[in-house]
This record gives C-alpha cells, sequence and structure tokens, in this order.
C-alpha cells in the first residue's frame, strides 16, 4: 500500500489496459479518477472494486477527452476531492485503420484528440498541482508505433509519436520538481482496440482474420505472444515507486522486441 494517501487519475480506464492501471494503483491504496465510456452497471461495478481495493475512495468522471474544458475540470475535480492528483496516467485511445487517401479527416481529428491532445490538457492542468506538493508521476500509454510506423495507421502513428516528444518535453520543465514524465510503448495487447481493428486490417490489406492476427500481430513481436495488460500495469506501478525517481523522459519499449 505504497501509494496510500495519494491519489491517481487514469484516462480511459474502463477497460484494457487503463483498467489494468487502475486496478494495480487502487490495489497499492491509491485514490482512484476513473475515465472512460461503457455500460454504466459495469463501470459502477468497476468503481465499487476499486474504492474496496484502495481502502480508499473511487470516484467516476465520463469526460469525453476529446474535450479540453471537460478534462481541466475532471482535473480540478479529483483536486478538490484529494489534492494532487499525485499520479496521472494518459490511456485514452482510438485507432483507425485505413489508407491515406481514404482516411477520414474526422477520424484523423478525433485520434490526434484523444491519443495526442488530451495528455497536453491532462499534463497542463495537473502539473501545477504536483509541482505544489514537491512529488508527482506522469506516464502515457504510447505505443511501438511511437517508434515504428505500420501502412495504413497515419493518424494513430503520428499522435504515439507525439507522446514520445511530449513526454520528453515534460519531463525536462519538471525535473527539479520531484515529478517524472515516462511513456510506456506496448507492442499488440489483446484489447477491444486491437480486435476492432482487424476487419479493417483484413479489408486494407486482404488478409483474413487468422492472417491478420499470424503475419500481422502476432509476426510484429519476435516473441510470438501479446503482451498483457498486467505486464504493462506491472511497469507502470514501478515506475511510481520511490526507486524509480531517475526515470524520467523515457519511453520504456515493452513489445516483445518488436523494437529491436
Ligand atoms: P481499449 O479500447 O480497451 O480502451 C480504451 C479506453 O479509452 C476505454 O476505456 C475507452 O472508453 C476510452 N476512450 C476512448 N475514447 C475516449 C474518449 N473520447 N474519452 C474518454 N475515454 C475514451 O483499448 P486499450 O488497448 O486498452 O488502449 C489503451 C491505450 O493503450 C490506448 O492509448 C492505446 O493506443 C494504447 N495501446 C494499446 C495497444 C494494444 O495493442 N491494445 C498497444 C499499444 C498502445
Amino acid at each position: 500500500m505504497f501509494l496510500k494517501g495519494k491519489s491517481a487519475l487514469v484516462t480511459g480506464s474502463t477497460s484494457g489496459i487503463g483498467l489494468a492501471y487502475a486496478r494495480v494503483l487502487a490495489g497499492a491504496g491509491a485514490h482512484m479518477m476513473l475515465n472512460g465510456f461503457g455500460d454504466a452497471d459495469a463501470i459502477e461495478t468497476i468503481r465499487a472494486e476499486l474504492a474496496e481495493a484502495s481502502g480508499g475512495e473511487a470516484l467516476y468522471d465520463a469526460v469525453d477527452m476529446s474535450k479540453p474544458d471537460q478534462i481541466a475540470a475532471m482535473v480540478a475535480r479529483a483536486h478538490a476531492a484529494w489534492g494532487g492528483p499525485d499520479i496521472v496516467i494518459n490511456n485514452a485511445g482510438i485507432q483507425h485503420v485505413c489508407p491515406i487517401e481514404e482516411f477520414p479527416p474526422e477520424k484523423w481529428d478525433a485520434i490526434i484528440a484523444i491519443n495526442l491532445s488530451s495528455a497536453f490538457h491532462v499534463m497542463r492542468a495537473a502539473v501545477p498541482h504536483m509541482k505544489a506538493r514537491g512529488w508527482g508521476r506522469i506516464i502515457s500509454t504510447a505505443s511501438a508505433h511511437s517508434l515504428v510506423a505500420s501502412p495504413n495507421k497515419s493518424a494513430y502513428v503520428a499522435a504515439k509519436h507525439g507522446i514520445a516528444g511530449l513526454t520528453k518535453t515534460v519531463a525536462l520543465e519538471t525535473a527539479t520538481h520531484g515529478i517524472t514524465v515516462n511513456a510506456i510503448s506496448p507492442g499488440y495487447v489483446w484489447t477491444p482496440l486491437v480486435e476492432n481493428q482487424i476487419p479493417d486490417t483484413m479489408k486494407a490489406r486482404n488478409l483474413t482474420r487468422e492472417q491478420v492476427i499470424e503475419d500481422v500481430l502476432l509476426h510484429a513481436q519476435p516473441t510470438k505472444e501479446f503482451v498483457t495488460p498486467e505486464q504493462v500495469a506491472a511497469l507502470a506501478l514501478f515506475l511510481c515507486r520511490d526507486e524509480a525517481a531517475s526515470i524520467t523522459g523515457a519511453n520504456l519499449s515493452m513489445d516483445g522486441g518488436w523494437t529491436a
């Protein structure tokens, strides 16, 4: 329970990797601000589970991460409840797979807003509170696509490269304030985000579902295994420890050797 008395805000924590982050942070005692879309009853079950696990409180905010004023209000809500937030994880994300000449401009705008700009707005609102407390942990879920590209993912690859640059810049700005800023770059993790892109990848590359899984997703990773949400969350939890205080400005790969 080394995060007892601290508070954490995880965007996109109703599913997949974000939910795994929320579980480990609550398990270490942090008050939790949950965010993301989904079935109201299922989210309430998660909120109650996390409150109990933390021995503290868990709140849920349904803010759409493409709306900057709502993002600032969510950070203010966490601050009003517990001070901080001491830990923020920028994790909300969407994907669209499509060749550049057919890529809908509104999908480009949505991916840049949710996968990249939202992290800027969260950091902008949270950093003053972290500086005031002299401690903070900012983690963003980037991707192997922050380092290498894949065809038909122009907006996603651009957004994730942007997260890598934003991470390095804010790390330098906050380094003397007890704040670390890092990105985690997973390879493929079997979540709804990955499962939902299979039909478009089949279409764009004229492949069967099995070929997409074996020849595109697993082929990218020398281990031939999906990364798990729990592995990603364990690395994030380590970054919250005092022993990780010298890790800042890093983009940590967890991709089964993909980018090696
Ligand atoms: P997921 O679909 O399971 O989770 C995405 C989360 O973001 C959900 O909670 C969803 O409700 C939320 N979300 C989406 N749009 C939102 C919006 N406008 N406002 C608020 N919340 C919104 O997918 P995941 O794979 O767990 O993805 C989480 C993060 O991990 C994303 O940033 C993704 O790019 C990144 N990532 C995923 C993989 C992978 O293979 N799954 C690999 C590398 C990086």
